[in-house]
């Protein structure tokens, strides 16, 4: 294990960002249970999104083959460098995650093996979660620290309030699980929300099959826009799909849809069946 990160924090003199998310781990134990979700083995390379000071990246960094670590803040790479000196193993990238070339940096490992892990910024955690999903690359599994509240909508099924756009998203590229909960007292500064650690396994195989990905993520959207509203009203109120009303009727009668149901009511398979046929009859 690296220094105490309180520690390097001071020696630094780190001027920790609120804006970029700042709160680092500093209970050990934490970092350990995170790190063990991944089962990350010796033939392994390991994506950390934003190390701050290397908390993880150092127990990262002794269980696999290669970390690449990518953190946005140039004021912390003095303290990194220092902190994981004695690995050669990682590589620290000064960059903003979302200007990241994924398959650049997978180059050479089997999909099975590559992994991301991370505790992540709060502003930015869906960009950053669906990069990693949408991009075409070879990741098998995600662990990611994330607020609580969106660790339930991920996870969530149809029929509750918190399922959403998020919930189909993830859940089309991933069978995702919260793990264990992290009290606001494990990190330094303290948030002010409570966090979840989640595990993504990524479906080497989508769970439906669509004619058209677009199409199917644009019903989804637009059937969670207006919570409130039926899906019939939503889907027409767009625009978007060229269609009239009866048309509209006709479709989700077809996918076996009751006209008067919320968006927030439909599984993932209602949803591609519903995008298929808006597809064939486009
Ligand atoms: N991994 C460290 C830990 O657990 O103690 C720090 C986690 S802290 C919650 C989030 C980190 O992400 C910060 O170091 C922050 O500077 C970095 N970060 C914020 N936005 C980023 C971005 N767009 N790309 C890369 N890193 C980013």
């Amino acid at each position: 294990m690296g220094q105490n990160t309180r520690e390097i924090v001071r020696k630094f003199n780190i001027r920790l960002t609120k804006s970029l998310g700042q709160n680092f781990l500093t209970d050990n134990n934490i970092v350990k249970k995170i790190v063990d979700c991944a089962n990350i083995g010796a033939d392994d390379l390991v994506i950390e999104v934003g190390p701050g000071v290397g908390s993880m990246t150092t127990e990262l960094a002794q269980r696999a083959k290669k970390v690449v670590a990518i953190e946005i803040d140039k004021y912390l790479i003095p303290a990194l460098n220092d902190n994981l000196k004695n690995f050669s193993n990682v590589q620290i990238v000064n960059k903003d995650i979302m200007k990241l070339n994924i398959n650049e940096v997978t180059n050479g490992f089997e999909s099975d093996n590559i992994k991301v892990v991370a505790n992540l910024p709060y502003y930015i955690t869906t960009p950053i979660i669906m990069k990693f999903l949408e991009e075409e690359n070879e990741i098998s599994l995600m662990v990611f620290m994330v607020q609580k509240e969106v660790g339930q909508r991920i996870i969530a099924k149809p029929g509750t309030k918190e399922y959403g756009a998020l919930s189909v998203s993830i859940q089309y590229y991933s069978n995702p699980q919260i793990v264990f909960d992290v009290s606001p007292h494990c990190f330094f500064p303290q948030p002010e929300v409570d966090s979840t650690v989640i595990k993504l396994v990524i479906n080497k195989n989508p769970p439906v099959e669509l004619l058209d990905k677009n199409m199917f993520f644009k019903i989804v959207k637009c059937s969670f826009a207006q919570r409130r509203k039926t899906l019939l009203n939503s889907l027409f109120n767009t625009g978007d799909f060229g269609k009239t009303k009866d048309e509209i009727k006709q479709l989700l009668e077809k996918a076996g849809v009751d006209e008067n149901a919320r968006g927030e009511t439909l599984s993932i398979n209602q949803f591609a069946n519903l995008a298929n046929l808006f597809q064939q009859l486009k």
